[in-house]
């Protein structure tokens, strides 16, 4: 059958954060004729995958904890009944679906054509569509946005198919007893937190000796620390060579780690060990646009590829700040851009906040100290930071209580503060109110003149000596 032929003025293909963003603007605001493709579900990433499930997941756990504090506080809650992960994932699934349909409304609201099917270019301005069904559609296209957002890397190690990544963390029904969760970037930290935190027995594996290790020296420091002292066993130095199936659901890890060669027998391997662009079904190289050697799109700051009138947003580009709201922002600067005539609009790459809820969380914003010494000079820079147990732990035995740091990184002789670091309890809510401090150009005096809110920890941040 002939394919069914369809005229667009952008062609948005990835309905994730970054392009359904960028598919509503266009067509919603400035009345751009505009087709939506995805392969799987609405939402992307951050809605399926992502932000949501893991949010809800860390409420649980952050429950988990409270329910655990409690005591200290006089109370006498006792769990009748372990954690109840299977009801509790078909709950947070229901929410998922929910968030999916008020996203394919949405899409209608905006007048958005939607295609549920997988997207491959057949050359710059042309683009195949397979449906569900197996129709296909082309597309001619004026602009096209690819924003098919990443997937999780999986190592070449025998047997490493037999672990799980974070997607599947997701379909787990029941609550392992026992995990290995390998990585040291913030969705390892996260998912061992929230499994430790519900009571699995967590084996963490870093390459080195701490992890997040873009972060503030301080946060990796303290948050490695915090985690070690927590409970979780944590194998530094470590790398994996087989994973074996024992049977009955069983696995048998194979690594090697700062104390030498050992095996450990698991319900769950999670590689959380990195995100690769998920460019297999595109066909890109019939659109001329370039990777780099991580097979990332390079885009200039108004998110063009090296094709004119092809644009990439997200966790596919190289911009290297894999985060939703950094690809809703570009998808609406783009479309405010190439639609609604802002001839200059684009994203400011500079000062994105960024949290991970870890246990206890953590917020960042700006250049870490040794980013900050690189940039203006060691004897330009000024530290301030702070030690201290919040007053939540006040009533808690010592092996209870969780430590709080900040440090504000200030550069020049007016002290602008170009790094706000931040770990303890409630700092991701914390952060988006000093975020906008450091993006307006605050400098320590200013932080010093906001008389602080007391007692809360938020007010060291404003009384720094
Ligand atoms: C476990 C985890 C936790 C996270 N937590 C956070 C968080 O707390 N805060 C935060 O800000 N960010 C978080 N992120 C990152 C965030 O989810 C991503 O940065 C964001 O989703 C990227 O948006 P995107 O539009 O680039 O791509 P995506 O949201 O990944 O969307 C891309 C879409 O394109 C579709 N697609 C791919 N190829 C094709 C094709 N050929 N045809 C049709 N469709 C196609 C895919 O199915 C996908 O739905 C998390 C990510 C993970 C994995």
């Amino acid at each position: 059958m002939a394919p069914i032929q369809k005229e667009a003025d952008y062609l948005v293909i990835g309905g994730g954060s970054g392009g359904l963003a960028s598919a509503r603007k266009a067509s919603g605001a400035y009345g751009a004729k505009v087709i939506a493709v995805e392969n799987k579900r609405l939402g992307g990433t951050c809605v399926n995958v992502g932000c949501v499930p893991k949010k809800v997941t860390w409420n649980a756990a952050a429950i988990a904890e409270t329910i655990h504090d409690s005591k200290a506080y006089g109370f006498s809650v006792q769990q009748t009944a372990p954690f109840d992960w299977t009801t509790f994932k078909h709950k947070r699934d229901a929410y998922v679906k929910r968030l999916n349909g008020i996203y394919e409304k949405n899409l209608g609201n905006d007048k958005v054509e939607y295609l549920h099917g997988t997207a491959s270019f057949v050359d710059p301005h042309t683009v195949k569509v397979v449906l569900d069904d197996n129709t296909e559609v082309s597309v001619k296209a004026k602009n096209v946005l690819v924003a098919v957002g990443g997937k999780p890397n999986i190592p070449s190690i025998e047997g490493a198919e037999l672990g799980i990544t974070s997607d599947g963390f997701f379909d787990l029904e029941t609550q392992p007893k026992k995990v290995a969760v390998v990585g040291a970037g913030y969705i390892a930290v996260e998912m061992a937190g929230m499994f430790h935190a519900l009571g699995t027995e967590t084996h963490l594996f870093i390459r080195q000796d701490k992890f997040l290790r873009t972060f503030d020296p301080m946060i990796q420091d303290k948050v490695t620390a915090e985690y070690e002292r927590q409970g979780l066993h944590l194998h530094k130095r470590s790398s994996q060579s087989k994973i074996e199936d024992l049977g009955n659901g069983q696995k048998r890890l194979h690594y090697k780690d700062a104390d030498g060669e050992g095996t450990l027998d698991v319900d769950t391997v999670l590689w959380a060990i990195g995100r690769s662009p998920e460019l297999d079904k595109l066909n890109l190289p019939a659109s001329g646009v370039s990777t780099n050697d991580k097979g990332h799109i390079p885009v200039d700051k108004f998110q063009n590829t090296n094709v004119p009138s092809i644009y990439a947003l997200g966790d596919v580009c190289d911009k290297g700040f894999e985060l939703t709201p950094v690809a809703i922002a570009a998808g609406r600067k783009l479309s405010d851009r190439v639609f609604g005539g802002h001839k200059d609009a684009h994203l400011e790459y500079e000062n994105i906040p960024s949290v991970v809820f870890a246990h206890p969380e953590v917020g960042s914003i700006g250049m870490t100290e040794p980013e900050a010494v690189e940039a203006y000079g060691k004897e330009n820079i000024k530290i301030y930071s702070t030690n201290f147990t919040a007053m939540y732990f006040a009533m808690m035995e010592p092996e209870d209580k969780q430590p709080t740091s900040y440090k504000l990184v200030c550069a020049g002789k007016e002290e602008k503060v170009v790094g706000l670091h931040i770990m303890g309890a409630g700092s991701a809510e914390m952060l988006q109110g000093f975020g906008v401090a450091v993006r307006m150009g605050a400098t320590k005096a200013d932080f010093d003149r906001c008389v602080a809110i007391h007692p809360v920890s938020a007010e060291e941040l404003v009384t720094l000596k």
